[in-house]
């Protein structure tokens, strides 16, 4: 049953294209055989299926780091680089017992805010992005942060995973952001082959997942990543709800 769903999901497109080809993606988890990659509608096809699942698996899916201003989501996702959310969580509430608002920070000397921040690792380029980013708000945006993703690149320690982050989460608007999660678990899933750079990954997923979805969907990678399609081990294929759609690629044969 599972595996006709897969092959109703792509059968479409070989129909449309008068294509017989098999189209499970590179399929490592298949034996190792190298199979030739979906097209881009069998891809978009598996894209809204994907959507649709982790949306019925995760339907609270939102950002790990706590955040009550749109200033300290940017603070939080620099600190997060190399660093657990949760730890993350824990630093910066004695970051703002000290430093209560973006004046207090752009005011302060990056050695005081390494000190503090320095159990989330790299102290001192944190602090001293940290510290750069929050003059910058300060002397250009009023204290705001700017809902322009252009804009949101040019702040210091802001590079595209962080500025989608903020345009998604805190403005609502279409966002892809592409962590370690989002691109384990597409290579994995067959939407993107073999590609890891980061920016890649994300232009090709603006290609499939909706715009509106684009956002929440990254947040249920990172749940799914954590709980079910984990890096360290060979992922639990046994217990996940992607498995009959999944390419699995480079996933060993004898995972799940
Ligand atoms: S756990 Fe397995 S089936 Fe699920 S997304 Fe990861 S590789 Fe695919």
């Amino acid at each position: 049953m599972k595996q006709k769903q897969k092959e109703t999901i792509l059968s479409e497109d070989r129909e449309t294209k008068g294509c017989g080809t098999p189209t499970a993606g590179t399929d490592a988890g298949n034996g190792g055989a190298t199979q030739p990659s979906m097209t881009e509608q069998e891809k978009r096809a598996l894209a809204l299926e994907v959507v649709r699942r982790l949306k019925e698996e995760y339907p609270d899916a939102g950002c790990t780091l706590d955040y009550d201003d749109a200033w300290k989501l940017l603070v939080s996702v620099r600190l997060a680089a190399q660093c657990t959310d949760a730890r993350v969580n824990v630093v910066v509430e004695k970051l703002y017992e000290k430093f209560p608002d973006v004046d207090a920070l752009a005011a302060a000397q990056p050695e005081e805010i390494e000190e503090i921040v320095k159990p989330c690792g790299l102290g001192r380029s944190k602090a001293r992005d940290i510290s750069g980013c929050m003059r910058m708000l300060k002397e250009q945006y009023g204290g705001r942060v700017p809902d322009d993703f252009d804009a949101l690149l040019k702040l210091p320690g802001v590079g595209r995973k962080s500025a989608n982050l903020i345009m998604g989460d805190v403005f609502g608007k279409p966002a892809i952001v592409t962590d370690t999660h989002c691109i384990r678990l597409t290579n994995r899933m067959g939407l993107v082959d073999g590609v890891k750079e980061p920016k890649k990954v994300e232009m090709a997923l603006w290609k499939l997942i909706p715009p509106e979805e684009g956002s929440d969907f990254c947040h249920r990678l990172v749940y799914h990543g954590r709980e079910v399609c984990t890096a360290r081990t060979h992922p639990h294929c046994e217990r996940c709800c992607l498995a009959d759609i999944c390419a699995k690629a480079g996933v060993e044969a004898t995972a799940g």
